[in-house]
C-alpha cells in the first residue's frame, strides 16, 4: 500500500498539471457515476491528507484512497483506456488514470471536514508545525496500545506505512512493543521530527530513504532499509539477527538488540 509521500506527490502532480483547467471526468468502467457531475470543471486544489487524495472542484470534492490494489497512470497520448479504469481525469494533453481504488467517491465540504477530523496529524502537511506535533503527542501518551499499532493508526498519524513504522522505530532505539503512554515524550518528539524529514525526502525523491549516509536515490533497495524486509538478516548496527513478527496481521521487523 503506497505511503503519504506518494499520495503527497500525486497530489503534487495533480496542483502541478491539472489545477486551474476544466478536465474531462469519466469512469469507463462506469463505478464512478458521480463522475458526469464534476466534470467540465476546474480543479481548484488538490490536496493530500496521510494516504487520501482530495480533488476539490467548485460543487464538490473527490476523496481518492487507493487502498493495496489502487494506481494511477499518467499519458500525454489520448488512447482508450485499458482494463478497469475507475476515473478518468483529462485536460489538453495529459491523462490521468485511477485503477482499482478502494475509495473514489463525490464528497460536500462537511464530508471532506468529517474526514480530516477522523484522520491523525500528517507529518507532510503542509502547515505542519506544533500543532501537529501536539496531536501527535496527545494521541500517543494516552494510549495502552503498543507503539508499533500506533504509528499504524490513521487517527494517531495519519501517512504512515509498514516501511517508515519499521524505519523510524528502529531509527528511534525503540522497540515496538513499548506501550504508547510509555515512551518518553522526547522521543515520540524525535519520532515525528524524523518523520517529516524523511517523508519530505520521499516526496522529492519517490522512495523511502531512511538510512544516514545511503539518503540518495541511487542506492539499491537491498541497501535501503535498515531492518524492512532484512528479517534474519545482520542488523546493520549491532550484528543481531533482525527479527520479524505479526502485529495487527502486518509484518513488523525489528531489532531486538538495538531497540529497547
Ligand atoms: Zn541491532
Amino acid at each position: 500500500m503506497p505511503e503519504g509521500h506518494s499520495v503527497r506527490r500525486i497530489a503534487n502532480r495533480f496542483n502541478k498539471d491539472f489545477k486551474n483547467s476544466p478536465i474531462k471526468i469519466t469512469s469507463p468502467q462506469g463505478r464512478f457515476v458521480d463522475s458526469t457531475l464534476i466534470s467540465g470543471q476546474e480543479l481548484i486544489e488538490a490536496n493530500a491528507l496521510g494516504k487520501q487524495m482530495f480533488l476539490h472542484f467548485e460543487s464538490g470534492t473527490i476523496r481518492i484512497h487507493l487502498g493495496i490494489f489502487g494506481k494511477w497512470s499518467f499519458s500525454k497520448l489520448e488512447k482508450e483506456p485499458v482494463g478497469q479504469v475507475r476515473a478518468r481525469f483529462q485536460t489538453e494533453g495529459l491523462i490521468a488514470d485511477l485503477r482499482g481504488p478502494t475509495i473514489c467517491e463525490l464528497i460536500d465540504q462537511a464530508g471532506v471536514q468529517a474526514v480530516y477530523d477522523r484522520l491523525g496529524p500528517d507529518p507532510l502537511w503542509p502547515d505542519g508545525d506544533l500543532k501537529q506535533l501536539a496531536r501527535f503527542l496527545e494521541r500517543v501518551s494516552r494510549s495502552n496500545s503498543a507503539i508499533g499499532q500506533l504509528l499504524m493508526d490513521q487517527s494517531v498519524i495519519a501517512g504512515i506505512g509498514n516501511v517508515y513504522r519499521a524505519e523510524l522505530l528502529f531509527r528511534a532505539g525503540l522497540s515496538p512493543f513499548t506501550k504508547g503512554k510509555s515512551v518518553p515524550q522526547e522521543v515520540l518528539v524525535g519520532i515525528w521530527n524524523d518523520a517529516v524529514v524523511l517523508m519530505a525526502l520521499g516526496v522529492k525523491t519517490g522512495l523511502m530513504l531512511t538510512r544516514d549516509g545511503y539518503l540518495s536515490a541511487k542506492v539499491p533497495r537491498f541497501e535501503r532499509y535498515q531492518v524492512y524486509k532484512r528479517e534474519g538478516l545482520e542488523c546493520r548496527l549491532c550484528f543481531g539477527p533482525v527479527s520479524i513478527g505479526l502485529m495487527q496481521a502486518r509484518k513488523l521487523y525489528w531489532c531486538a538488540r538495538c531497540q529497547k
